[in-house]
């Protein structure tokens, strides 16, 4: 989607530092990092926030479940967590559905 950042990222259009990617998700580090690993997981298609999700992106959210596991088992992590700001009063500020993928004691809640 056009003037859309992680969309740009997808697409190499915008830099950032991209930690795994595949035909359908990008992971990336969270430029203002809230916990010692902070990434962001993101579909490729855009899709806009939780809220517009629809039956048939049930793989692809798997999918970004799927890729943060994955993620944190490389870096041997023990625990993490993950957070899905969905909507502005959700808290969400990037309208292109991103999962957060926090490991190691968060500074505050993204
Ligand atoms: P949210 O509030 O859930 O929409 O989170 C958006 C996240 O994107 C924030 O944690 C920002 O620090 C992060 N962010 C914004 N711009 C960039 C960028 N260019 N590269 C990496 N992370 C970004
Ligand atoms: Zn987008």
């Amino acid at each position: 989607m056009k003037d859309c950042l992680f969309c740009k990222i997808a697409e190499g259009e915008e830099e950032a530092d991209i930690v795994y990617e595949d035909d359908q998700v990008v992971a990336f580090k969270d430029i203002n990092p809230k916990a010692p690993t902070h990434l962001l997981i993101i579909p490729k298609q855009h899709i806009t926030s939780l809220k517009e999700a629809e039956e048939e992106h049930q793989q692809l959210l798997g999918k970004l479940m799927l890729t943060a596991k994955q993620i944190a088992a490389d870096k041997d992590a023990a625990g993490y967590k993950l957070v899905m700001n969905t909507g502005e009063k959700g808290g969400q500020m990037v309208e292109h559905l991103h999962l957060h993928l926090l490991i190691g004691k968060p500074k505050q809640w993204p």
